[in-house]
């Protein structure tokens, strides 16, 4: 079998760390005690999210409920543990608070799953959103959520707290995700949580990732975007697999920044209102931005 030890050129990318923009997002966070993926994560986009002049297009990515998550995806870092600890229940004034000090425009609140809760954490997580629109009503919130093990009314519950966009992620195409995602997880169940969060609120912008270079073919990702439009979805991304350690999943293949743009095509040519679709796009990319040009204007 063919193991794949280089990285292409396209994903070669220079150490945030040294980034002005790097830089900036440390010193605005300084003492406002938020966990940002942006900065944790060391993720490479910390430029094209934050590097713009333009404070009110600017998208952070906050982790909610923990460092620990109760599933364990084999493509995924995050620590896992059966009964991680407790919630914080001050978080979701605390993190209100801190978001309009930093006056951002844009939020992704995203989190570990939380299946040790009776709600999933459901109530956590609207509270948190409330307290936002409440401090500050003009910025803009996304919520990426987990499946709350199929209870649609938990979907339902955040889809109403105020958000803008309600995102949640299928991964992958249906085929490949026993092998890719907990065994709770599963893909009609995502379409499920995807269709509930679109019923809930009129006019709601509802979004999905996928990755790739997973082995999946490009038949399947067809199949996945129909099943994605069946159900209304509004945004679709699509960003490279990496392997995080060696006891993950192996990456398949690198697909090409040509394909990348292909798939970004077909998805809009398939009544897809916006996709971000890179080797180096998580789901998170420029959301601000691109949910103001095309949702706003
Ligand atoms: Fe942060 Fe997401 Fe942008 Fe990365 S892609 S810098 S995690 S908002
Ligand atoms: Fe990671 Fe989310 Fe899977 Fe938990 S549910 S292991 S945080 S991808």
């Amino acid at each position: 079998k063919r193991e794949i030890t280089r990285l292409p050129s396209w994903l070669q990318t220079p150490i945030p760390g040294a980034s002005p923009a790097y830089k900036k997002i440390k010193s605005d966070l300084r003492g406002l005690n938020l966990h940002t993926v942006c900065e944790e994560a060391r993720c490479p986009n910390i430029s094209d999210c934050w590097g713009g002049s333009d404070k009110s297009a600017a998208t952070a990515t906050i982790m909610l409920m923990g460092d620990t998550c109760t599933r364990g995806c084999r493509f995924c870092s995050v620590k896992t543990s059966r009964a991680p600890p407790p919630l914080d229940p001050h978080e979701p004034e605390h993190t209100a608070e801190a978001l309009k000090r930093w006056g951002l425009g844009y939020v992704v609140l995203t989190s570990v799953d939380r299946d040790d809760l009776p709600d999933g954490g459901a109530a956590h997580f609207a509270q948190t959103i409330m307290k936002i629109k409440l401090k500050a009503p003009a910025m803009l919130v996304e919520a990426l959520t987990g499946d709350y093990a199929g209870d649609l009314d938990m979907v339902q519950m955040v889809a109403r707290s105020g958000l803008d966009v309600y995102a949640h992620n299928v991964e992958t195409v249906e085929d490949l995700t026993p092998m890719v995602r907990d065994r709770r997880a599963n893909f009609r169940q995502s379409l499920a949580v995807l269709q509930r969060a679109k019923d809930s609120k009129e006019g709601l912008i509802t979004k999905t990732s996928i990755m790739v270079g997973l082995g999946e073919t490009g038949e399947q990702l067809w199949e996945t975007l129909k099943e994605l439009r069946k159900v209304d979805v509004d945004v679709v991304t699509f960003g490279q697999y990496m392997q995080p350690t060696k006891r993950h999943m192996k990456v398949h293949e690198y697909v090409t920044p040509e394909d990348f743009e292909l798939w970004r095509q077909r998805a809009l040519d398939m009544g897809f209102l916006y996709c971000a679709s890179g080797p180096l796009v998580r789901s998170s990319y420029k959301a601000g931005e691109a949910f103001i040009e095309n949702v706003i204007k």
